[in-house]
């Protein structure tokens, strides 16, 4: 099995210059599509189970499937769960065996949101699993909740810094000018803000609502500090475009392995564009290779 944990692989890209992937998984086309596309680009990523699949499909058949397709791999994949908003769920996504868990009480006052954080910090960190904790509200439409443009605020240093000191967090999301969904109109990203939290919190920053955020601006946020960026949005819709074109081309043809095939076929086109744009591909021999050094190293101390 290709799993490592989720921090590990975002150190390992915070620390070389490239961002990794957080591809939004929905059924089994999808994961196939992530994982084919990850896999010819010898890429390192990471899957995420988010709310809308958990509450359709379940979160433990999304992480059997993900097992299931990965099963051959050879590249470095952690799965990760998205937008949790409960410590129980959270725990539960532990329990499952997840390689990364995030807990985004955004929404909750500064202390609540620490407070819960800390507390899945601390068992990840037991586990040796990666967490991600969010402060500062990203705009946008996630799972419903929807952060109307002027409540999305840009993050403060000081508030980041606070955020970490007070959680411990792996890996950090904070808003910095992107939302989530498609954009209306092209996205301001607060580059300058992204390179002082980086270089204060010395650890990866996550941008949020990775879809349609120009090329250049994703790469250069990746050099100011940006380590993994999620996905979803342009995914479902080259997915759906695919479907599409598939039924505009042969409406009578009922055959679901034929539409969504197509639809995955998309999918793997876009998951590869994305991953050249991260700078991600070819690095997952670097990862592995990376990481096995550091666990021979411990081993040598012991
Ligand atoms: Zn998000």
């Amino acid at each position: 099995m290709p799993f490592v944990s989720g921090k590990d692989l975002l150190n390992h890209a915070f620390e070389n210059g490239y961002g990794v992937g957080a591809f939004s998984a929905h059924n089994a086309e999808t994961v196939q599509g992530i994982i084919q596309a990850a896999e010819e680009e010898q890429a390192p990523i990471m899957i995420q189970v988010g709310q809308k699949v958990i509450n359709t499909l379940g979160m433990k058949p999304m992480k059997q499937l993900i097992e299931y397709y990965a099963r051959e791999a050879t590249i470095p994949i952690a799965i990760h769960l998205d937008h949790s908003r409960q410590f129980e769920q959270t725990m539960e996504a532990v329990q499952l065996g997840f390689q990364s868990v995030m807990y985004d009480g955004s929404a909750k006052s500064f202390e609540e949101n620490a407070g819960t954080t800390a507390d899945v910090v601390k068992i990840a960190k037991a586990l040796g699993i990666g967490a991600e904790g969010e402060i500062g509200k990203i705009g946008g439409t996630e799972d419903d909740i929807t952060v109307d443009e002027k409540d999305a605020m840009i993050t403060s240093t000081e508030e980041a810094v606070a955020f970490v000191e007070a959680t411990g967090i792996d890996y950090i999301a904070v808003s910095i000018g992107t939302a989530h969904g498609i954009y209306q109109k092209p996205p301001e990203l607060q580059f300058d803000r992204i390179e002082e939290i980086a270089k204060a919190v010395k650890r990866p920053v996550v941008m949020h609502g990775g879809s349609d955020v120009p090329d250049e601006d994703v790469r250069r946020a990746i050099s100011l500090g940006i380590a993994k960026i999620n996905v979803d949005t342009e995914l479902r819709a080259a997915f759906t475009q695919g479907v599409q074109a598939f039924y505009e081309a042969s409406p009578d043809n009922y055959v679901l392995a034929d539409s969504l095939g197509r639809g995955r076929e998309e999918m793997v086109k876009k998951v590869k564009e994305k991953i050249h744009v991260f700078y991600s591909n070819g690095k997952a021999p670097l990862v592995l290779n990376d990481l096995n050094r550091d666990l021979e190293t411990v081993k040598g101390e012991v």
